[in-house]
């Protein structure tokens, strides 16, 4: 029975990260487990240029079966790695594994070469933005929501950051422009409004390292097509790793890595995998069929 360690941060670690780490309604309950553990320290050298991540032999399960098996695969500097395959293989685990919300029960992760255990938690969550599924936002003023990116940015790069994400123009259509309050949870923002907001929080932070968890909610087709827009200004220059639930959206990416059930079944670009005529090949002809475009949930 292979276990996970999970991983526990200084309290200003945890509550700074609380809105990226909001995976889902464990999380809160997760966040305040991390809080009674003991702080773990490591290195905060830094890390050399080329931010390549590697996972060796890694696995890992909650507390169960492992989810992922022995699972070895490079997502290199600079590129755009996509993780696809059904719901459950295990893709948005791998970025729990590479944003140290846990550490792998067997095999290691490393980034530029060094095990992401030797690394200090805050010094590793300054080098990784992440966009997840579920956005949280703080009842704050939605130019601090997106300032939560990076402590002590000013409203001209609040702005920008909002720009390239394609927020500016709805959040001047509120009733304060940036000072407006969200509600609870943001709940007066759409879903691609708040998706926009968190992408906007990962440009401003301009972290090397970029972990985007696609949402699998259908939106509208301009949505659709702004948070496309957003999402290509986070990722410029950056080493992404994508977990994709529309294989429409990752057919350029650089690498494609498949997951069935916890394994590293198929790797390579879109037409490779294609010829392939494997579980990618069956996965791309269902989607094209289906009018819904989603495989995974
Ligand atoms: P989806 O496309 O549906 O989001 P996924 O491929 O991203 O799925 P994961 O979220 O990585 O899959 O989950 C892999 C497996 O681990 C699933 O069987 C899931 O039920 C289980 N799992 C995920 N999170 C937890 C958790 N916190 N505790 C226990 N089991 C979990």
């Amino acid at each position: 029975l292979i276990i996970g360690t999970r991983i526990y941060d200084p309290l200003t670690t945890a509550l700074t990260n609380y809105a990226e780490f909001r995976y889902n309604e464990q999380a809160g309950e997760r966040i305040v487990q991390l809080l009674e553990e003991p702080v773990m320290s490591g290195s905060t050298d830094p890390l050399p240029a080329r931010r390549g991540i590697r996972f060796e032999e890694v696995t890992f399960g909650y507390g169960g079966q492992p989810v992922l098996k022995n699972v070895s695969m490079d997502l290199p500097q600079g590129s755009l790695t996509a993780i696809v395959g059904p719901s459950g293989s295990g893709k948005s685990t791998v970025l729990r594994l590479i944003s140290r919300f846990y550490d792998p029960g067997e095999g290691r992760v490393l980034m530029a070469g060094r095990d992401l255990r030797s690394i200090d938690p805050e010094h590793l969550l300054k080098e990784v933005a992440v966009v997840f599924q579920d956005v949280y936002l703080f009842q704050d003023t939605i130019g601090r929501n997106i300032a939560f990116g990076r402590e002590g940015a000013t409203g001209e790069e609040i702005r920008q950051a909002a720009e390239l994400a394609r927020c500016h123009d709805f959040i001047m259509q509120l009733p304060l422009g940036y000072e407006t309050p969200v509600g609870e949870g943001g709940s007066t923002l759409s879903g691609g409004e708040k998706q926009r907001i968190s992408i906007a929080r990962a440009i401003l932070k301009n972290a090397p390292v970029v972990l985007l968890d696609e949402a699998t909610a259908s939106l509208d087709p301009q949505n659709e097509a702004d948070i496309q827009k957003a999402i290509q200004a986070l990722i410029a220059g950056r080493t992404v790793i994508v977990v994709a639930h529309r294989l429409k959206t990752i057919a350029g990416a650089d690498n494609i890595l498949v997951l069935e059930d916890g394994c590293l079944v198929e790797q390579g670009r879109h037409d490779r995998l294609l010829a392939l005529g494997g579980l990618y090949a069956r996965m791309w002809k269902l989607q094209q069929e289906s009018t819904g475009f989603r495989i995974s949930s």
